[in-house]
């Protein structure tokens, strides 16, 4: 197959595209580099350094390329950017989906999977619950609001020409080459911090020396999986949570990263941080083939392998 893969120097993005590579698809990496890195995209890919916004740019791509399916994982990601600067997120996460919605109905419409976010676009989900793909969809950030509107017009392309779509609803993401910036930028920044003997602080969830908020961290290795079934048009259901389902606090991850790293950095408590929701927990799909596999302590020993060889 011929796969465009947006944002493929990026943390999922590159994963997505050395997978494809390997399978022996042929790929086109389409990124800005504004978070991305060049050497993250396998030699095997074509790598078009141009921006999702710039409609015009998107378009003669698409239009060069005639993709059988797109990995749209391009967008701007951290949600505290977002808040500062809401216009540029939506232009890019909103926007530069459309730009490429019309441009897949003007050249071959092939498939298009969308990373979005169950890790944001639920709002908080009650102790006790876990947030499947019918529950309400309550954003708090601009970054939140921006996947959601993209969700909408990759739905109404879907319903009104029927151009095959499969939305991933990702819960926190971590693993190799991930960003401090990300949704599950904990698991980097304690990474990093911890391998150089420097404290690590675990901000409160309700109050300084809680547990910190909690979070449903899923392994980009299953994130990967998940994308390629929906690629091959292997995912019947429309919209799909990518998660384990399993509750876990940054005092947790603190402790295991710490324990397998066999640091000597004192771990401190610091005061809730302003717009932080305080637990974010998905309902996994019943389908066996998206079902997490890799373990927390699996993933972490893993992602700290990673940052030690850097
Ligand atoms: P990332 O920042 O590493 O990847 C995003 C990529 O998009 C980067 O390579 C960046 O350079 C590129 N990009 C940004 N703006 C662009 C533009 N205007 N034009 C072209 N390229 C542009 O982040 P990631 O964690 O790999 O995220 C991939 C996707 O998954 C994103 O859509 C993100 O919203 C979604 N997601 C991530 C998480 C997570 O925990 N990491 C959780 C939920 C959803």
């Amino acid at each position: 197959m011929r796969i465009l893969v947006t944002g493929g120097a990026g943390f999922i993005g590159s994963h997505i595209v050395d997978a494809l590579v390997a399978r022996g698809d042929e790929v086109v990496a389409f990124d800005d580099l504004s978070t991305g890195r060049r050497e993250n995209v396998h030699p095997g890919a074509e790598l078009v350094v141009g921006d999702l916004r710039d409609a015009d740019a998107v378009e003669a791509l698409v239009a060069r390329i005639q993709p059988d399916a797109v990995s749209h994982q391009g967008a701007q990601t951290s949600v505290s950017r977002s808040v500062r600067e809401p216009i540029l997120d939506a232009t890019t996460n909103a926007l530069g989906t459309l730009h490429l919605l019309e441009a897949l109905a003007r050249h071959g419409a092939g498939r298009l999977v969308l990373a979005s976010t169950g890790g944001a676009i639920y709002g908080e989900i009650p102790e006790g619950t876990r947030a499947d793909v019918g529950h309400p969809l309550l954003p708090i950030s601009p970054y939140a609001c921006s996947k959601l509107a993209a969700e909408a017009y990759v739905g109404a392309a879907a319903r009104a020409r029927s151009q095959q779509t499969t939305v991933l609803r990702y819960a926190n993401v971590y693993g190799p080459r991930q960003d401090p910036h990300g949704e599950a930028g904990v698991v980097a920044i304690f990474s990093q911090r911890l391998l150089r003997h420097e404290p690590i602080r675990i901000n409160g969830m309700r109050a300084a020396g809680d547990d910190g908020c909690i979070r449903d961290y899923v392994h980009v290795r299953d994130v990967v999986r998940t994308n390629l079934l929906a690629l091959d048009g292997e995912l019947a259901a429309p919209i799909v949570n990518v998660c384990t389902g399993i509750a876990a606090t940054t005092r947790l991850l603190a402790e295991r990263l710490h324990a397998l790293s066999k640091s000597g950095s004192p771990i401190e408590v610091g005061a809730p941080r302003d717009g932080d929701l305080e637990r974010s927990v998905l309902e996994p799909s019943t389908d066996p083939r998206v079902i997490a596999r890799v373990d927390l302590e699996e993933g972490l020993a893993d992602t700290l392998a990673y940052f030690r060889d850097r």
